[in-house]
């Protein structure tokens, strides 16, 4: 059987980290979004041979185990001891190490597809749990939903839908080790975000005064290597974006307007300082 999935970019709207756990991982609180810029992951599962392969259109990615895809199909399988062979060919759309969560994407849509070829049956909150093991954005990377996402990336509290906004991300090339960054976290000089207020505003869906609380607290640690990322940014928002901010690690910035107009006029007016943006609409 062969089914295909969608898997979207992720964008961070706000990415706090309010403390480190004792194995040295960030608890996160962030609000994520999704955007229309999206891998096709096409999943078959056949008796013979019995293996896991991944096939790319992208000369940067790994095949084997390192591929994130590689390692939701094997999660899946020895949990729920199947012995099929799985085929994954992933056409490759999102800008790869870009702070779009490409690779957890890529991951999800293996699982929800393994779910569905094989009857498992699982809902998406447990699809989420198995997820965790992967990586911290691919439970979120399951639902695809606007949602505060907190701990270690399994808390999902899904957001009610907002109106329909444009996106503009633009990937300069830079590239950005998340590693590095979470390393040098200082958590006492960290200008926190105020989330609750976020939430609440998107809860009331009055997303113009939620905007004024988005934001990435790892913006300053990522421009400290690349102050390109900043100027970037002020460019979007002089150009009238309703927010221009850095996803994740970085290096991508977003910019969100409320008219395809304004998004075009942001999109033409960076094209001196980056070649890889993309219009698209948020999910
Ligand atoms: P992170 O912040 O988790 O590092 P990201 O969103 O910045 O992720 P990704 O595109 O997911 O960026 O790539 C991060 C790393 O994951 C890269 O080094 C890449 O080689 C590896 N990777 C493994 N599988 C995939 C995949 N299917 N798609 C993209 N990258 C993958």
């Amino acid at each position: 059987m062969i089914v295909t999935e969608k898997a979207p970019a992720k964008l961070n709207l706000s990415l706090d980290t309010p403390m480190r756990y004792f194995d040295g991982s960030p608890q996160w609180d962030m609000v994520m979004v999704s955007a229309d810029l999206a891998d096709y992951i096409t999943v078959e599962t056949h008796r013979r041979p019995a293996t896991i392969k991944v096939y790319t259109n992208s000369g940067f990615l790994p095949n084997d185990q390192r591929n994130l895809a590689y390692q939701a199909a094997h999660i899946l399988r020895s949990r729920f001891h199947r012995k099929d062979g799985v085929t994954i060919r992933i056409k490759k759309q999102i800008p790869v190490a870009a702070g779009l969560g490409g690779g957890s994407s890529d991951a999800a849509a293996v699982l929800r597809a393994l779910n569905n070829i094989w009857r498992l049956g699982l809902s998406l909150a447990e699809l989420a749990q198995i997820a965790l093991t992967i990586d911290s954005d691919v439970p979120y990377c399951v639902y695809n939903k606007l949602a505060r996402v907190t701990g270690h990336g399994e808390q999902i509290e899904l957001l009610p839908p907002q109106p329909h906004y444009w996106a503009v991300i633009a990937k300069q090339k830079i590239s950005v080790s998340t590693p590095q960054i979470l390393r040098q976290i200082n958590y006492e000089k960290l200008a926190h975000l105020n989330n609750d207020a976020l939430i609440k505003n998107l809860k009331e869906q009055n997303w113009l005064e939620a905007t004024k609380y988005m934001g990435n607290v790892l913006e300053p640690l990522t421009m400290k290597y690349y102050p390109e990322i900043g100027r970037l940014k002020n460019k979007m928002k002089d150009l009238g974006a309703d927010v221009a901010q850095m996803s994740g690690t970085g290096p991508t910035v977003f910019a969100i307007c409320h008219t395809e107009s304004r998004a075009k006029r942001i999109q033409n007016g960076i094209r001196g300082f980056c070649r890889d943006v993309h219009v698209v609409n948020l999910l």
